[in-house]
């Protein structure tokens, strides 16, 4: 697996608040959070740097990422006040680690989105 910051996590070699985890998916609060929830949730197993590095055989990997973001919702008991997911995508969306990940944002009514700058 390609060495970035997020493969370091899932090998627990740098410490990170780990919320959720399953086979295929690991949940963990990101470090400077934009929202009273923000949690990250990554693909265990695969090293797909970006959205558009996304083979269509890895469909199933992206719903597991939806999925395991609803599931956490639930749990916690967010899910029916409502919440946000984001996947950046390289320079313009503000991509900064490229092993791909699913934004959780929620807690609070969350501001409009997608406006340049
Ligand atoms: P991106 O900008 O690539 O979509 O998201 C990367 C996210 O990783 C950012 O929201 C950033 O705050 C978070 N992040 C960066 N370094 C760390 C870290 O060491 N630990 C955790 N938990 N999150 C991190």
């Amino acid at each position: 697996m390609t060495d970035t910051l997020f493969a370091k996590i899932i090998r627990r070699e740098i410490p990170a608040t780990i919320v959720y985890e399953d086979d295929d998916v690991l949940g963990f609060k990101d470090i400077a959070p934009q929202a009273p929830v923000h949690v990250l949730f990554v693909p265990k197993n695969e090293a797909i740097p970006t959205l558009d590095d996304l083979k269509p055989e890895q469909a199933p990997l992206a719903g597991k990422l939806m999925l395991a973001a609803a599931e956490y919702a639930r749990r916690e008991g967010f899910a029916q006040d409502g919440y946000r997911v984001v996947m950046n995508c390289r320079e313009h969306a503000g991509q900064t680690v490229f092993h791909i990940h699913l934004h959780l944002l929620a807690g609070a009514p969350l501001g409009r989105f997608g406006t340049p700058g």
